[in-house]
């Protein structure tokens, strides 16, 4: 049996993660999703119970598919919950960089783990959380890049941006 860990961020989940998790979980016997409960690279969007839910929310249709928090070394939640395979997905190549440099130190820490690379679907090489965070905030169409809870839920989250021009209707200077 290989139980395989994505791990991530998810604020919030995209189509893209969730494609990653499909093809991973047609894969192995097993795949732990694992949010990372306080990322370091700034402030999210969403609370670790929200990125958590939403995920849930988005592959329950998945049986052979978990969502797990952690928080500390990825290398030593993987584990604690007995995955011998990292999966992560690369779109472009800054996502290459980055993964090579981690996968390097994470190789130093644990040369017990594999870590298994998926390239993004065409359809979504241009999807990433932050930037659809951003067309959202501004009142963009983000329907056709996140799963329907996601939607919902970044409709809630985000106050609808105030439209420019003169509040009185007046003639502007
Ligand atoms: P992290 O903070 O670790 O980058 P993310 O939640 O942004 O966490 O992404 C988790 C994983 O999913 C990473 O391997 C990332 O490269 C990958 N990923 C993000 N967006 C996409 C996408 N649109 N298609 C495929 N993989 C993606």
């Amino acid at each position: 049996m290989v139980v395989a860990m994505y791990p991530g961020t998810f604020d919030p989940v995209t189509l893209g993660h969730v494609d990653i998790v499909t093809r991973a979980a047609a894969l192995f016997d097993k795949v732990v999703v694992a949010v990372y409960a306080n990322p370091p690279k700034g402030k999210v969007l969403f609370s670790l119970k929200e990125r958590m839910d939403l995920l849930k929310g988005a592959l329950a249709h998945l049986p052979n598919v978990g969502v797990r928090s952690y928080d500390g070394l990825t290398v030593q939640f993987a584990r604690e919950v007995g995955a011998r395979v990292i999966v992560r997905g690369l779109r472009s190549g800054s996502d290459f960089e980055y993964e090579f440099e981690m996968e390097f130190m994470n190789k130093k820490l644990a040369s017990d783990i594999e870590f298994v690379y998926m390239m993004a679907s065409s359809r979504y090489q241009f999807v990433s959380s932050s930037r659809l965070k951003e067309v959202a905030s501004l009142g963009g169409d983000i329907s056709d890049m996140v799963p329907p809870n996601v939607a919902e839920a970044l409709r809630k989250k985000l106050p609808l941006p105030v439209k420019r021009g003169n509040k009185q209707g007046g003639k502007e200077e």
